[in-house]
């Protein structure tokens, strides 16, 4: 019974720690500018990076130009419908 308790609690202590290396990957620990230091340093839909002046202008931005303008018309294309 316990065993399984066990393999549970062991695979979400490895899930959480992917999601928490992935978190890092993404995020700019050493950018003072952003709000708790939580401005994404690559886009999130292609993992570009995306230019430090946009991320300055739009704090919490975290797409890149030409994903964020496919991501509006994706929208547009929803409310359409
Ligand atoms: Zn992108």
């Amino acid at each position: 019974m316990s065993d399984f308790a066990d393999i549970a609690a062991e695979r979400e202590q490895e899930l959480r720690e992917d999601a928490l290396a992935d978190f890092r990957r993404r995020y700019c620990p050493d950018d003072v500018n952003a709000p708790d230091n939580l401005v994404p340093c690559t886009c999130m839909d292609c993992d570009e990076p995306i230019p430090e002046g946009r991320r300055l202008a739009l704090p919490g931005i975290a797409t890149c130009v030409p994903c964020q303008k496919r991501r509006e018309n994706d929208q547009k294309n929803r409310e359409r419908r």
